[in-house]
């Protein structure tokens, strides 16, 4: 490796050029199937379900980017999600952080526990607490950090460091921060996930999932789950996502620096009563998280001071947009109790605080006084009047 940033490896890290012709980019490998010169004489590939050039340099790409022993690309985060849960067995209990995705929660409340395999919710963000849902049945713990939406942060080494002595596998969901912002096996975690339709891509135009993990054993099974269950990342797919990376530091460097000014007017205005960003030094995550990540990301949740109104909020802003997602180049916003964790039960959202005044902003790279400027009319014109 003739680099030691990961500025660089984010450029010419995994495989970064076509052995054959010398292309810069690896081309995109639209097949399914290969050409085999005689019996079991293949030349590497067999079928793309299996393995697939384009497919194998984005996973030997986010493997070195987050120091693993091997990566997988999947059809979306869920995808992902569901491979490296299916290396767990009926009778086994998983814990998971108190605010994760809730396509997370979905898949191991309404179908993982179909197959007898059952979850408990730790507030992973306390140390004490975690050890004391530790059960012999628990064999891993899902982790977000910051955690979505209420930018949760959680100690990955302590968790990891206490999860390791009772044999818990430990699982980093990094898609709110990427490997550019924190690296969860270097902090002790075993497998990370991610949602790679958010920063990774980055322009909101591509669906997909990647995991990664750090030992030849957690590598040979993972593999065989995803040839298996065959929810893989297509060839043009994993293209746009190689595409995306290479810009992932530059992109992450203006994402963060507009989200830590987008926080401080947020934190700083009279219509706005609480902020929940782990960058603001107020915030109670912000030393945790200065310890194992670059910064507070890009994320950014938010509720309007009581007399505001939350769908003229929503009808009232002009730039930043009122969609799922998060991580593209554009600011999104959202409302998380009726879209991205409308699918866990409202006892359990008020219990760990998604509220239904709870909004979510994912800063964008367009001009932060513009952002601003829209989220300032916005929350003017949702003052109700008297
Ligand atoms: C979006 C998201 C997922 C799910 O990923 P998909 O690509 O939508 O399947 C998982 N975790 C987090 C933190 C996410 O934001």
């Amino acid at each position: 490796m003739a680099y030691k940033n990961i500025n660089t490896a984010l450029i010419h890290g995994g495989i970064s050029t076509d052995e054959r012709t010398g292309a810069v980019n690896i081309p995109i490998y639209q097949t399914s199937t290969y050409k085999q010169d005689g019996l079991g004489k293949m030349r590497g590939y067999e079928y793309s379900r299996t393995g697939n050039p384009t497919r194998e340099a984005l996973e030997s790409l986010i493997s070195e980017l987050e120091g693993g022993h091997a990566g997988f690309a999947f059809a979306s985060g869920m995808a992902a999600t569901t491979a490296v849960l299916s290396l767990f067995n009926s009778g086994d209990r998983i814990l998971i952080s108190s605010n994760v995705y809730g396509g997370t929660f979905r898949v191991l409340d309404k179908v993982f526990d179909h197959f007898g395999f059952t979850y408990r919710i730790s507030d992973t963000s306390d140390p004490a607490a975690f050890e004391r849902d530790i059960t012999d049945d628990v064999k891993a713990v899902i982790i977000e950090s910051p955690a979505n939406p209420l930018m949760t942060v959680t100690d990955i080494r302590a968790i990891a460091d206490i999860s390791h002595r009772h044999g818990i596998t430990v699982i980093v969901d990094n898609t709110f921060m990427t490997p550019y912002l924190q690296q969860p096996l270097k902090l002790g975690a075993d497998i990370v996930i991610h949602s790679a339709t958010k920063y990774l891509g980055g322009h909101s135009d591509v669906v997909a999932g990647l995991a990664v993990v750090s030992t030849e054993e957690q590598a040979k099974r993972l593999a065989f789950i995803q040839n298996s269950t065959g929810g893989v990342l297509g060839p043009f797919d994993s293209f746009l996502l190689i595409r995306g990376i290479k810009t992932l530091s530059v992109r992450m460097d203006r994402h963060t620096e507009n989200a830590l000014k987008a926080a401080s007017f947020l934190h700083e205005h009279k219509g706005v009563s609480k902020v929940f960003y782990p960058g603001l030094e107020s915030d109670p995550g912000y030393e945790v998280n200065l310890r194992q990540a670059k910064n507070g990301g890009a994320m950014i949740s938010f509720e309007l001071a009581e007399g505001h109104d939350i769908n003229t909020f929503f009808e009232s802003l002009e730039l930043v947009t009122l969609a799922e997602s998060l991580g593209g180049v554009e600011s999104l916003v959202c409302h998380p109790s009726t879209m991205t964790h409308a699918s866990i039960p409202k006892e359990i959202r008020d219990q760990v605080g998604i509220t239904d005044g709870l909004i979510r902003l994912s800063v964008g790279i367009e001009d932060i006084d513009d952002i601003l400027s829209d989220l300032s009319q916005a929350i003017d014109r949702s003052e109700v009047r008297k």
